[in-house]
């Protein structure tokens, strides 16, 4: 399998090669059609010019022809290529470059023909009779014989093979650039790919820590490498949870499980007497351990059911009153006081898990707030959230823990009276499903003085 920096340097290589050589193809080409053109377009001119020139030099009142300016015309012609013949009226010969130096014009006329056919031109020589007038008159004739349709001599060449060495050398140069370009392009693409497989290999080993530099300066590649960054982010996140909360569970089972275990060994071993009141002790532990599957399984159902949510337009207030109720019990045994504020607000929301999330914030307000306490909820609204306040005025939470009470497992020091306190799972549990809903929740609590829960869920949300 070929790697993807070879295919590619190769690919944009192989294109700008194609290009160069048909641009210097087309280019060759048309300069030399173009040139031609001229060429014979130079030819016309220049016989017309040499008829003109010699119809100049009769002498119309002497009835002859100025022999010298014809002689020099002539031979000016002859170097140019022109093999000229001028005829009188009568049709004598006046002048004949062939008899005037035969082998000049033998010779240029092979070197002409040598030329031309190196080149591939299969043109040959050609004689055209022209009239010789002089105002209106017949004065007599000339024959110019030349390589036709039309010739070169050596200045033209030496144009048209500068020329060609300049194209050559622009497509010798285009070539070593398209390497450069193809070899430093594909190195540019590949080598994020590269590094993207290598990382994602990283990744696939435990190690989350490798970070993805971006700066490619290919956008998309940007994106990739950010992607991947995330995705290892994800993944160290969620194992370091997972390892968390293996360490979290067995930490929480042993000391019940130590407490019960030495308890019963005592009793066995009849150390203790197993008095009511020890029993009862025992049957703590047991229902502790009870609540504490009971919580993880929470947790555990919550997660693999990624939260999906079964929305329906609900009224906050009620659900309030509702869940209240069913807290009333605990609520007198603690001789506390109960109240309730606001006006129904109507959010689109998951019934069954809001619900919850007032569970859990009420089993709180009553738990950690003393007898006698009063706790109170109220539901109001914003121009884009549903908002439920429960404030109690119970223990209070110390203000450096707050950011830490919503994290799993987490109970402040003062509630790990394990009388009162639960397994630090509720307030993990009421952040993940009012974020699923697209909403916040914030704690504040003044120390001693209670504390204060708000849950803000937003009346609309986009996709889930
Ligand atoms: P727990 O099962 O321990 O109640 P939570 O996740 O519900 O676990 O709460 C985490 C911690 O936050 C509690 O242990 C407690 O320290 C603190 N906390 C929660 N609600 C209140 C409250 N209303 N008043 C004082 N402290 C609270």
């Amino acid at each position: 399998m070929n790697s993807l920096k070879k295919q590619l340097s190769l690919s944009i290589f192989l294109v700008l090669l194609l290009t160069v050589f048909l641009i210097g193809i087309l280019s060759n080409w048309f300069i030399n059609r173009e040139f031609e053109k001229y060429m014979t377009q130079l030819g016309i001119e220049r016989r017309e010019n040499v008829v003109e020139e010699l119809s100049h030099q009769y002498d119309s009142l002497k009835r002859n022809w100025k022999l010298d300016y014809v002689h020099a015309i002539g031979m000016n012609a002859l170097y140019d290529g022109y093999i000229i013949k001028l005829y009188d009226i009568g049709g004598n010969m006046v002048w004949d470059a062939e008899n005037h130096d035969m082998s000049l014009c033998g010779q240029i006329m092979d070197e002409i023909s040598v030329r031309m056919e190196e080149r591939g031109s299969k043109g040959g020589f050609v004689d055209n009779t022209y009239e010789l007038t002089q105002n209106g008159k017949k004065t007599g004739s000339v024959s110019i014989k030349y390589y036709g349709p039309f010739f070169m001599n050596e200045a033209d060449f030496d144009f048209i093979n500068v020329m060609n060495k300049v194209l050559i050398f622009i497509g010798v140069l285009s070539g070593i650039c398209s390497v450069a370009v193809g070899c430093l392009l594909a190195r540019r693409i590949s080598r994020p790919v590269t590094k993207t497989a290598y990382i994602a290999k990283q990744i696939s080993e435990g190690n989350y820590n490798i970070r993805f530099e971006p700066g490619t300066r290919i956008k998309e590649l940007d994106d990739l490498a950010a992607a991947i960054n995330q995705l290892s982010d994800a993944l160290g996140k969620q194992e370091n949870l997972r390892r968390r909360l293996t360490a979290d569970v067995a930490h929480e089972l042993r000391t019940p499980l130590t407490s019960l275990s030495s308890h019963l060994e005592a009793m066995m071993e009849g150390l203790w007497d197993p008095t009511p009141e020890r029993l009862y002790s025992c049957f703590e532990e047991v229902k502790r351990l009870g609540t504490l599957v009971a919580d993880l399984e929470q947790l555990a159902r919550m997660e693999s059911e990624n939260l999906t949510l079964k929305k329906s337009r609900i009224d906050l207030f009620s659900l309030v009153k509702v869940v209240s109720e069913t807290m009333n019990g605990e609520i007198k045994k603690k001789n506390q006081s109960f109240q309730m504020e606001g006006k129904p607000v109507f959010v689109e929301a998951d019934k069954d898990r809001i619900s919850q999330v007032l569970a859990n914030l009420l089993s709180n307000a009553v738990k950690y707030t003393p007898e006698g306490g009063s706790i109170k909820v109220l539901v109001s609204e914003t121009s884009k959230y549903g908002i439920i306040k429960v404030t109690d005025n119970g223990i209070g939470i110390p203000e450096r823990e707050l950011p830490l009470i919503f994290e799993r497992f987490y109970r402040s020091d003062k509630s790990r009276d394990r009388r009162t306190g639960g397994a630090g799972i509720g307030l993990a549990i009421v952040k993940s499903i009012v974020e699923a809903h697209g909403g916040t929740v914030t704690a504040e609590s003044s120390k001693e003085e209670g504390s204060c829960f708000t849950v803000s869920i937003p009346f609309s949300q986009g996709f889930q």
